[in-house]
């Protein structure tokens, strides 16, 4: 039984594990010890009370806070790390008349939602052979704990200003994932090494929504802003450049990240066509294709609306004039209202001739009223004319 382990054997198969990380398809572990997360409770109560969740959280804080709701005796937690890819090899231009759109790097390649319970798996597997009694109790992302919060106690990384858990080694560019266990693994310390004086992330955040070093609004944060399904403001639209599925502008200029791109999991290397796919066709791409194409990415959780949503939205950015008959073809037909509000968005804001005609054609049979003040509005504010413009490519 795990109970006759002693403290001295523990460390050793610690030492053992570390080892056989390469094996397991992991590339950094620690280990945090399994008491509640006080502090961290505190800061999830005032981030509620200031309305600054995603609305994605498990809403019980008691059990975002402490294992032993989640799991019977727990005696430790093991945090790991796998590292992803930050760079677009042979990267597909994005031109006049074929513009495209971006998904942020967590959602490159397969699923790490996939990825990650594949590498518990076999970390857990390994620990039953050695352990006899071995228990735990696996998450990644969508379970109750924080795995930054996890990851910052086992010595994972730090927690940077733009709220990533940093490691000294691979940078923000790590996919996190834990296993609360019956053994009580000897603890690691913390990173030390920190932001210092730096502020890079919060300064070029294009919404604010960094509101402090290591506070962050998800409300204003396009990442969660691009996975929800509604209307969006003028503003947050404007400042979404290209991004069809998160952003990652504040990891992009952290000094830290400098240079670093981890390519060695073969699941998590991009298609750039779907890293970096033409908006256009995206407009009318149907559920079967959607599926072929993004079903395998992070970015298909939402369904294909919020990625459509945002291509309107891109298109409108890029003011590309050749885009105008996707996009009235939306407003007219789209039996979606925000697709059709949007779209009359996108079209005032290319301007023109050709955007000004399919939203008159359009006022005059549109019954949803939201989306015709949002033809009104866009008749109202459009560019005398058409122009080429460039949107953000992050
Ligand atoms: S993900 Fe983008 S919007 Fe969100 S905090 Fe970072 S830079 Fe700002
Ligand atoms: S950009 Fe600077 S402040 Fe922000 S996370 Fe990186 S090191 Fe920290």
């Amino acid at each position: 039984m795990p109970g006759e382990w002693t403290q001295v054997r523990l460390a050793e198969l610690k030492a053992e594990m570390a080892a056989a990380l390469p094996a397991l398809g992991i590339d950094k572990i620690g280990v945090a010890s399994a008491s509640p997360f006080t502090a961290l409770k505190q800061t999830l109560v005032r981030h509620r009370e200031l309305g600054r969740e995603s609305g994605f959280e498990e809403p019980d804080l008691d059990k975002r806070t402490e294992p032993a709701l989640l799991f019977d005796d727990p005696q430790s937690i093991i945090a790991i790390a796998v590292a992803y890819p930050s760079k677009l090899a042979d990267a597909p231009k994005s031109e006049p008349g074929a513009r495209r759109g971006i998904l942020s790097r967590s959602a490159w390649g397969e699923d790490y939602h996939h990825v990650l319970r594949d590498r518990l798996a076999r970390l857990e597997a390994w620990l039953s052979e050695r352990l006899p009694g071995f228990r735990a109790e696996s998450m990644v992302d969508t379970g109750a704990l924080v795995d930054r919060a996890v990851a910052e106690r086992a010595g994972i990384g730090w927690s940077g200003k733009n709220c990533a858990v940093i490691t000294p080694e691979f940078g923000s560019w790590v996919y996190l994932g834990e296993m609360i266990t019956n053994v009580p693994f000897p603890p690691d310390e913390p990173v030390i090494q920190g932001c210092g004086s730096c502020t890079k992330c919060i300064d070029a955040c294009p919404t604010g929504a960094l509101v402090g070093p290591g506070e962050l609004d998800a409300q204003r944060c396009v990442s969660f802003v691009t996975q929800t399904k509604g209307f969006l403001s003028d503003e947050m639209m404007r400042k979404m450049g290209n991004r069809l599925y998160g952003c990652d502008t504040c990891q992009i200029v952290c000094p830290v990240n400098k240079g670093l791109n981890w390519t060695q999991h073969v699941e998590l290397r991009p298609d750039p066509e779907q890293a970096k796919p033409l908006l256009v066709p995206l407009l009318s791409i149907g559920n079967r294709e959607f599926k072929e194409k993004f079903g395998s990415s992070a970015a298909s959780w939402r369904g294909k609306k919020p990625i459509q949503r945002n291509a309107v939205i891109a298109l409108g950015n890029f003011k590309d004039a050749s885009a105008v008959p996707a996009l009235a073809d939306v407003l007219r037909d789209d039996p979606r209202p925000v697709l059709r509000g949007t779209a009359a968005w996108s079209l005032g804001r290319i301007g023109g001739a050709g955007a000004a005609a399919a939203l008159r054609e359009a006022s005059g049979q549109e019954r949803d009223p939201e989306v015709s003040a949002m033809i009104r509005e866009a008749l109202s504010s459009r560019p005398a004319g058409a122009a080429d413009g460039q949107a953000p490519n992050r």
